[in-house]
């Protein structure tokens, strides 16, 4: 059985454990299912989520001229305390940045390597911690706009990470932190603008990740290079496949490639 499309990052459910689709035009791909069996990837052409062009994918996705032209694409996605739609400022279309600059966003702890500071629009949750491998999460603080939300992570990063290390959270080389003492622990310093968004009773979130195997040494795949894989799906974790031999597949970074998948 082959299916063909361009990648996009996996939809999730937020079960135990979780669970991961691809989505193709005309497919619905349950992964889970896929999980012990060998599999083929095959690097069709590209297809940029914008212009739908055969051109080189250069970012998140995007050929090279979307990237830098796109409000989607904005420096402000990346670094939301460059958010300016709460002044009713234009950085390249105001009226998407005024829909997803202006609505709740949720500052959080996320713990797939290490414990790190992350910002996330609310509707967002769980699903951003499940693209990232987290095993635990909380949220710290709920504000009303993504620029609050980023001014409160630049504080924050002084006093814990903001990155995470991708071979440890697949590795599953992960340690158990009680991030309601971190959260308690890092009130301080959250900015005066944002003090009262803070919030003080809430638990942990913990997710469960569909591996049967963790990799002891992951590899990764560069489909562009090798042109086709083919391996034994052993889990999934964050937005990675990871196969028997070691080998991860990042969805997301190949965002844009069409492949075919076979199913052997
Ligand atoms: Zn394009």
């Amino acid at each position: 059985m082959t299916y063909q499309g361009v990648l996009t990052k996996m939809e999730t459910e937020f079960l135990e454990p979780i669970h991961y689709y691809l989505v193709f035009e005309n497919d619905f791909i349950n992964m889970n299912q896929l999980l012990n069996k060998s599999i083929t990837l095959q690097f069709v052409k590209y297809q940029c989520l914008n212009c739908n062009l055969n051109k080189p994918i250069y970012r998140q996705g995007f050929c090279k001229s979307c990237f830098f032209d796109i409000p989607q694409a904005a420096d402000w996605i990346m670094r939301p305390e460059l958010s300016t739609a709460h002044l009713d400022k234009e950085d390249r279309d105001l009226e998407y940045e005024k829909k997803v600059q202006l609505q709740p966003h949720i500052v959080y702890l996320a713990n797939s390597s290490n414990v790190k500071v992350g910002v996330t629009r609310k509707s967002q949750v769980p699903t951003r911690w499940i693209d990232q491998g987290a095993h635990e999460a909380i949220e710290i603080v709920e504000v009303p706009n993504r620029y609050l939300a980023g001014v409160t992570e630049v504080a924050l990063k002084d006093h814990v990470s903001d990155k995470t290390n991708w071979r440890t959270m697949l590795k599953n080389d992960i340690v158990d932190e009680n991030l309601v003492a971190w959260r308690d622990k890092l009130k301080a310093f959250i900015p005066e603008e944002a003090k009262d968004y803070f919030i003080e009773n809430n638990t942990e979130t913990n997710l469960n990740f569909p591996v049967v195997k963790y990799p002891t040494k992951p590899k990764s795949l560069n489909l562009l290079k090798s042109k086709t894989f083919t391996g034994v799906l052993s889990g999934i974790k964050g937005q990675y496949l990871i196969f028997e031999d070691d080998t991860v597949f990042n969805i997301r970074s190949n965002e844009g490639l069409v492949v075919d998948l076979t199913v052997n």
